[in-house]
């Protein structure tokens, strides 16, 4: 595989950082992921909202004192590009990783000391099972305030580590954060929307959660595309346990439908009917079969 650094596309092997890097040492610095999908052609792939995903890193590093390695539309380019070198014809994760990269001791903020990766990998599926069991983390979700959890910061997937470690130790597929203050936040790597008498309702992103990409555009499909009614308000942890439907999304989780909270099934223990439309219709768009929603793919190979 070849991984870009810091203007360059090198071999795996030749893409590194030193053991004293304060990124390593101390968790300094961002990242974002992006999904290409595999058209029906079998050879186009089709990244899902490009522009977002870059403008989020773009907003990100701003955050952190980063800096990007040029204009939305270059580092744009350079993802394309790196597919493009890996002869990439298949589903695919890319990687765009903004690091702190100097070897000194104190933990500082440096935008001069900005390393700019990007690296890519098959990804068919994240989450490998249709219907999902979840728990409430002992955990809470690290707060913007202390952490920024709306910037994607490496250092705080400790944190999401550390609820999904304990999920799984549990016997559940994945953990649900609450705020410091009680109320829904996201998953270790998706947010969360439930469905009740109808509604589909999903938190905000000042729910100490990152500022999300497939969210949105579910929050778009479901309205324009399907509509649905949409609210997007605070949800407490028992709201969950009584929701007619529930599920989780990401770049890497797509739409995963949750079968039970806390052991409390939800439902008739299927896929609820708005979580399979939805998912259905999310999926047809990133695969390019709705014409409608073609604006929001890249071509790789066009
Ligand atoms: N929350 C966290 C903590 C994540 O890491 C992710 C994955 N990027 C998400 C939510 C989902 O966000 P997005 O739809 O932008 O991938």
């Amino acid at each position: 595989m070849v991984t870009y650094i810091d203007g360059k596309f090198v071999p795996d092997e030749e893409a590194s950082v030193s053991v004293r890097s304060r990124a390593l040492n101390y968790g300094m610095g961002c990242f974002g992921g992006v999904r290409g999908y595999l058209a029906d052609d079998e050879r186009e792939v089709y990244l899902f909202r490009l522009d977002l995903h870059v403008r989020r890193l773009a907003r990100s590093a701003k955050v952190l004192y980063l800096r990007m390695p040029g204009t939305d539309e270059e580092v744009g380019r350079i993802l394309v590009e790196l597919l493009r070198r890996n002869d990439v014809h298949h589903d695919v994760y890319i990687r765009p990783l903004l690091i702190h990269n100097s070897n000194e001791l104190a933990p500082v903020l440096d935008e001069a000391s900005t390393s700019f990766i990007a690296y890519c990998m098959p990804l068919a599926r994240y989450i490998d099972k249709d219907a999902i069991d979840v728990c409430v983390s002992s955990w809470r979700r690290v707060r913007d305030n202390g952490i920024p959890s709306r910037t994607k910061p490496t250092g705080a997937y400790l944190n999401s580590a550390l609820a999904r470690r304990e999920a799984k130790d549990n016997g559940y597929d994945e953990a649900i954060f609450l705020t410091e203050d009680g109320l829904v936040s996201e998953g270790s790597a998706e947010h969360v929307f439930i469905v009740r008498d109808g509604v589909l309702v999903s938190p905000p992103s000042t729910m100490d959660n990152l500022d999300g990409i497939t969210r949105r555009s579910l929050i778009t499909l479901a309205t324009e595309d399907l509509g649905l009614s949409f609210v997007e308000r605070p949800i407490g942890r028992t709201e969950l346990y009584v929701a007619d439907e529930m599920f989780l999304c990401g770049t890497g989780a797509q739409v995963t439908p949750v079968r039970s909270v806390d052991r409390r099934v939800l439902g008739d223990g299927g896929v609820g009917p708005i979580t399979a439309r939805l998912k259905e219709h999310f999926l047809d768009v990133c695969r390019g079969r709705v014409e409608h929603r073609r604006s929001w793919l890249t071509p790789v190979w066009a």
